[in-house]
């Protein structure tokens, strides 16, 4: 039986893939194997937005080289349909698949069996036009279930179009199907996910389907005790998505909302497709329903042209909001993007800069949001995070709490109430009530 290894860079959508991969290995005899454990076949799910996405690659090559010389090396994922060619000349590399192939990779490397040539097996990006569905297990607690993939906006800073194509999703029967099963491993929380989620329902170039009619079908599945949506664009985040979560006893009241620059002439030429007095009414919309949502917000820093008044616009306009917390992300030069074209460029040292003033509102935002929600009792999901004798876990507005380690609480619900910040940041709790919510 050989044994195939997998590594993954990336973000939750290559997590689903290259669990739905590996289970496609088991179901054709393969043995699933730790990247120690001297496999036959190794497969590197690749990253484009990643920095240094080419020396990672590289790096993980080399060491899988040295745990297992004669291993069938296979690099999937977004680097490699952006960079097919590059990643072949890398030492070691026996096959390269793009997006198109991915899921075909155990009958296009028949056998795996190496020979002197690298494979690149990576079509046009146009090729990549089907969907195939896709959910991660890798603990028992929390699934990424992949519901929608690639994207038809042209925002100027971004590769994903180019490396995941068209956006596309899966019909809703089948996304229902997949949460049974979901359900039936026992687990208990679904993040709904995808390149542009709420873009949710284009089947073969037409729109069939809308996001709201997923989740309304979704919260009547049984088994599952909680939905959370990935990340939504703010102009596709209506107000009927934010009543239906505000009503529903399943869907949690935790909204993650790229927003990228609080100045109207960055987010112009980001060609992002709102304004910021958008985003700001989706975020006061949520708060008049949902007064303890946990809303996440993407930002990046060091765009093209983005001068310091832009930068201390997009500041105040996020210190003044009531958001939960930040993901910065420090804006860097992609190939075949419109930005770098934009001249102007942001020196690397003023981006950084950037970066940690934000870094630090974040923190500053979290702690306010913690403060907020002490008194509070919500529901945990606890998690197998165990560390110096204490577990963690999520409340529904995405509050990470601690508690003394109990093995019987892992993947279990329970009501507490949030009762301080300990030192590590996290909440501490007291139960409310004694009998665990397993439902
Ligand atoms: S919405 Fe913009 S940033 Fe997001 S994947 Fe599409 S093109 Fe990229």
């Amino acid at each position: 039986m050989k044994k195939v290894a997998f590594y993954t860079l990336g973000c939750k959508l290559n997590f689903s893939e290259t669990s739905t991969i590996s289970r496609m290995f088991e179901e054709k005899g393969y043995k699933k194997a730790e990247f120690t454990d001297s496999p036959d076949i190794f497969i590197i799910n690749t990253c484009s937005v990643t920095e240094n996405a080419d020396k990672k690659c590289r790096k993980v090559v080399r060491e899988a080289r040295k745990i297992s010389p004669d291993a069938y090396i296979t690099i999937i994922g977004c680097y490699a349909q952006l960079k097919p060619k590059e990643i072949s000349e890398i030492p070691g590399v026996d096959a390269v698949l793009g997006a198109a192939e991915k899921f075909r990779l155990i009958e296009l490397l028949d056998g795996f069996v190496r020979i002197k040539e690298t494979k690149v097996l990576a079509s046009e990006i146009e090729e990549a036009n089907i969907f195939n569905n896709a959910y991660s297990i890798n603990d028992r607690t929390r699934t990424f279930l992949k519901v929608q993939d690639g994207c038809d906006y042209s925002c100027t800073f971004c590769t994903i179009p180019l490396a995941r194509g068209n956006s596309r999703s899966d019909n809703v029967p089948n996304i229902i199907q997949a949460a049974k099963e979901i359900a039936n491993s026992g687990v208990k929380e679904i993040v709904l996910t995808g390149v542009n989620t709420g873009d949710f329902g284009i089947r073969d170039g037409k729109r069939e389907d809308k996001f709201i009619d997923l989740i309304k079908a979704l919260d009547q599945v049984e088994g599952i005790d909680r939905f959370r949506i990935s990340s939504i664009e703010p102009n596709l985040l209506h107000d009927d998505i934010i009543d239906f979560v505000a009503e529903s006893n399943k869907f949690v009241p935790h909204f993650h909302i790229p927003l990228q620059s609080g100045s109207d002439k960055i987010l112009k030429m980001m060609k992002r497709r709102y304004l910021s007095a958008l985003y700001v009414s989706r975020v006061e919309k949520i708060k008049s329903v949902m007064p303890h949502c946990c809303i996440g917000v993407d930002v990046i820093v060091g765009f093209p042209g983005e001068t310091d008044e832009d930068f201390l616009e997009t500041y105040q306009f996020l210190n003044e909001l009531d958001i939960s917390y930040l993901h910065v992300f420090t804006y860097s030069e992609r190939a075949n993007t419109e930005a770098p074209e934009m001249g102007n460029a942001v020196p690397m040292k003023i981006r950084h800069q950037r970066s940690k003033m934000l870094r630090t509102l974040s923190e500053k935002k979290k702690r306010k949001f913690y403060d907020e929600n002490l008194g509070r009792i919500d529901t945990v999901l606890f998690e197998e995070d165990i560390e110096n004798g204490m577990m963690h876990g999520f409340t529904n507005n995405y509050i990470r709490v601690a508690a003394k380690y109990d093995p019987v609480l892992i993947n279990e619900l329970k009501k507490v109430r949030l009762t301080s910040i300990n030192a590590s940041g996290h909440v501490e709790i007291e139960e409310v009530e004694a009998e665990i919510l397993n439902h």
